[in-house]
């Protein structure tokens, strides 16, 4: 945004005279106020009861695409439900935002930025969670990560919190993908595919008790980040939905596992309508630990993009009786379709649309996206670590395997040996490193 100004002024005084250009302060604060009239009023309200301490929360609205230019801020939402210790989600917390941001190439325009988060978020998740394993520190971590800028709000996640959106016609979407191997048949073949075994604990009598698990370790999730001691096939690339509002606005609720154990959708946005979002979250929080008690951490983060100077509470209009549908997949579609290419849905004053949605396990899909903006990224870049790289040094995505990997810049894009290594365990090609803990009947989590 700076640079536009600074373009202009310069064009305009060369060309007709500095008389004719306001100062900067006036054009700075133009394009502040046509911002401004284009960004929603975001209020936000966070409640959570601990049971064993492991739900951690990152809230930070005052972040920048562009460093120094408070016209570009962003927020980010993000919840870290731990297991098995909380090492995991401190380090997710700590690192993961700037390892996404260092994956968008910088001196983009914002519809750019945009389109570069959903390839960003992968790339981030995954170094992040390579960088902890190396630590090879037990414990593993979910992530529901949500990103606001503008009325676009774009969701990654792992594991089995959950981020749901109500427009501002009332209708409700689910945001983010459910990665418990109980509720995703897709990702239990995934997982034995690729070398891990499924299945339920058993009893001295032979009969099976609890969720579905992934053996060796005995985690009930698909997609996590941490979990060194897992298996690789527990992969920590996210589920990106990236949405746009409508400017009436909506209400997001973004709650652990805690939460959605007890509650519906619909009955966590009908005990907090009409609140604002900090009380929202107080009576999500409290009306979950009524039905259930506190068995589990119970966290909820209520997000209202509301029209701007807007100061009510978000509330939808009510829907027809027997109306309501969860809209959690817009229209299915084949994963290969380039993001620009999808058919944008638009369906009335109040409507969500879509922009972007992709759930695969495949590394090599999820980085070789044909964005409109086919060239902003570098060649001789990791696509994951973002290490630099000499010409012939990397290896294109789409090798199967290092012996055929060394190959010409356009087969791009490229990973470094580390991040290659990292993919073919993560497809079940390489053993997981440091599997060596013995199941001892009490470790499962
Ligand atoms: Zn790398």
């Amino acid at each position: 945004m700076s640079s536009m100004v600074g373009t202009g002024a310069g064009q305009a005084g060369s060309a007709e005279g500095d008389w004719m250009m306001p100062p900067l302060s006036v054009l700075l604060k133009r394009e502040l106020t046509s911002e401004k009239i284009g960004k929603p009023d975001i209020l936000h309200g966070l409640a959570s009861r601990s049971k064993k301490g492991e739900d951690l929360t990152f809230l930070k609205t005052e972040c920048q695409r562009v460093p120094g230019n408070g016209a570009t801020t962003f927020s980010v939402f993000a919840l870290f439900d731990g297991h098995n210790g909380l090492a995991a989600a401190i380090y997710a917390k700590e690192n993961l935002l700037n390892n996404i941001l260092c994956a968008i190439p910088s001196g983009l325009t914002r519809d750019d930025w945009l389109a570069a988060l959903p390839r960003a978020l992968v790339a981030g998740f995954v170094k992040t969670d390579k960088d902890f394993q190396d630590k090879a520190e037990p414990s593993g971590t979910t992530v529901t990560f949500v990103i606001i800028d503008g009325w676009a709000v774009t969701v990654a996640s792992v594991g089995d919190s959950r981020c749901i959106l109500e427009s501002a016609d009332g209708s409700l979407y689910l945001l983010s993908a459910d990665h418990r191997l109980d509720e995703n048949k897709e990702e239990v073949e995934r997982v034995t595919a690729s070398g891990g075994e499924v299945g339920r604990l058993y009893l001295a009598c032979g009969a099976e008790i609890g969720p579905l698990r992934c053996w060796p370790g005995g985690l009930c999730l698909s997609r996590s980040i941490g979990d060194v001691d897992v298996g690789e096939f527990i992969i920590p690339i996210p589920h990106v939905k990236q949405v746009k509002l409508s400017n009436a606005g909506g209400r997001l609720i973004i709650s652990s596992d805690g939460v959605w154990d007890a509650l519906t959708f619909e009955s966590a946005l009908n005990c907090s309508r009409g609140h604002p979002a900090d009380i929202a979250a107080n009576k999500i929080v409290k009306e979950a630990v009524h039905v259930k008690g506190l068995r589990d951490d119970t966290t909820c983060i209520v997000v209202d993009l509301l029209p701007p100077e807007n100061i009510s509470p978000f509330v939808s209009q009510p829907k027809k009786k027997g109306m309501r549908v969860l809209k959690n997949m817009f229209h299915k579609k084949p994963y290969d379709l380039p993001s620009h290419l999808l058919v944008r849905n638009y369906f009335g004053p109040y409507a969500v649309e879509e922009l972007f949605e992709d759930g695969s396990a495949v590394l090599a899909q999820r980085l070789n996206m044909v964005y409109p903006i086919c060239n902003m990224f570098k060649l001789l870049v990791c696509a994951v670590c973002q290490v630099e790289m000499k010409p012939g040094e990397g290896i294109s995505v789409h090798a199967g395997s290092l012996k055929s990997g060394i190959v010409c810049l356009w087969e791009g894009p490229l990973l470094c040996q580390s991040c290659q290594f990292k993919k073919e365990a993560m497809e079940g090609k390489r053993p997981s490193r440091n599997l060596c803990r013995k199941l001892d009947g009490n470790e499962y989590y």
